[in-house]
């Protein structure tokens, strides 16, 4: 993909309706073609018929349809998970999953950046460095990707979890356009409820967005309940510490009344003892209710930093530990691990159309 026009979603509402005045198109076009492009089957402002074909031409002339180009999908073996290589205009690539859950609810995982500089020990897309940037428009097309596939059955994407590729708060303007594009009734219409947005500490990311009013979920990485095993294994704890980024989320709740999840990926050896565990809980406790807070247990996906996974026997107990001390804490078995599409497993080889982790 080298073309250098705009994609559609790459406009705001208003400035596709200045668009559409300039070629003498009534504004209501703008709600027709959003609706399209969110909604919809279609691939192309060609299958837009119900637009006059000089329309779609014009469309068709200015703008691309979409900012991303699927390069290959692979499925999981249940078949459940699907995970998708994309590339964008400048030929680099980004990864996107779909979680489907029993038929009940579609979530879809994007990235936010074509690769992250942040350097987690335990992550695959740490290992490949920031490449750049994902623009409003390359974040929403992960989600309109997907869309268009689901719509072919009659489903929807009902979630999106902003847990891929990237640290959405180093691109906060992007993520939050993104964000607004999402819960736009005329566009996705999806509630900012069934949004997530999953950080790995960076303190003014978290007060930003608790300051926009939006009641989204909000995901901080924690990984380690003290500083020197939490710097060991993720660098950004050097510039905000356990203690700076849990009151931030304490902060958080005050002002959205949402809940926080603290992710946690357990490694053997290096986080995962009782004792670790119960100074986990008095850390959480320090900040806020216990009724406020989730853990989400996290078993090591092998690849990144050679860690291993601790076995089922003592994750359990990491869990129960947590319980006991009255913190809401689930256990995942990853999802998608064969298909390297668990947590810490996305990354693309730069350059090359391919999936390396
Ligand atoms: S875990 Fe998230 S923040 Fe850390 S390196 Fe991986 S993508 Fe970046």
């Amino acid at each position: 993909m080298t073309e250098s026009r705009r994609a559609i979603s790459e406009l705001t509402k208003e400035q596709l309706v200045a668009w559409l005045r300039k070629h003498g198109e009534p504004s209501y076009r703008a709600k027709q073609i959003r609706r399209h492009a969110t909604h919809g089957t279609e691939r192309g402002f060609e299958e837009l018929t119900d637009l006059p074909k000089s329309l779609r031409d014009a469309l068709a002339r200015s703008f691309r349809w979409s900012s991303v180009e699927p390069v290959r999908e692979e499925a999981s073996a249940d078949g459940e998970t699907r995970k998708a290589l994309l590339e964008l205009r400048d030929g680099h690539h980004i990864e996107s999953v779909l979680m489907p859950h029993h038929g009940a609810r579609n979530a879809v995982c994007v990235s936010t950046q074509a690769g992250c500089p942040m350097a987690c020990a335990f992550c695959a897309t740490g290992e490949m460095g920031l490449v750049r940037n994902l623009t409003a428009g390359e974040i929403v097309d992960q989600i309109r990707h997907w869309q268009n596939e689901l719509a072919q059955r009659g489903e929807r994407v009902s979630h999106v979890v902003y847990m891929g590729m990237g640290e959405p708060f180093n691109n906060y303007d992007a993520t939050l356009a993104s964000v607004r594009a999402l819960i736009d009734p005329e566009a996705f219409g999806i509630s900012p409820r069934r949004l997530t947005i999953s950080t790995c500490g960076v303190v003014p990311g978290i007060d930003a967005l608790g300051g926009e009013g939006l009641p989204i979920n909000l995901a901080v990485s924690l990984h380690a309940p003290d500083d020197p095993t939490r710097a060991r294994i993720m660098p950004i704890n050097r510039k905000w510490g356990v203690e700076d980024v849990l009151a931030a989320a304490g902060r958080y709740v005050k002002r959205t009344n949402r809940r926080v999840t603290f992710e946690y990926v357990l490694l053997a050896g290096v986080n995962d003892a009782v004792e670790t565990a119960r100074s986990l809980a008095a850390a959480i406790t320090r900040h806020g209710p216990t009724k406020d807070a989730h853990v989400n247990l996290i078993p090591y996906n092998p690849g990144a930093g050679g860690f291993r996974r601790p076995s089922v026997k003592r994750m359990e107990t990491f869990a129960e530990v947590l319980q006991e001390q009255g913190i809401a804490a689930t256990l995942r078995i990853s999802k998608g691990q064969d298909i390297a599409a668990g947590c810490g497993q996305l990354k693309v080889a730069e350059g090359k159309a391919a999936v390396t982790a």
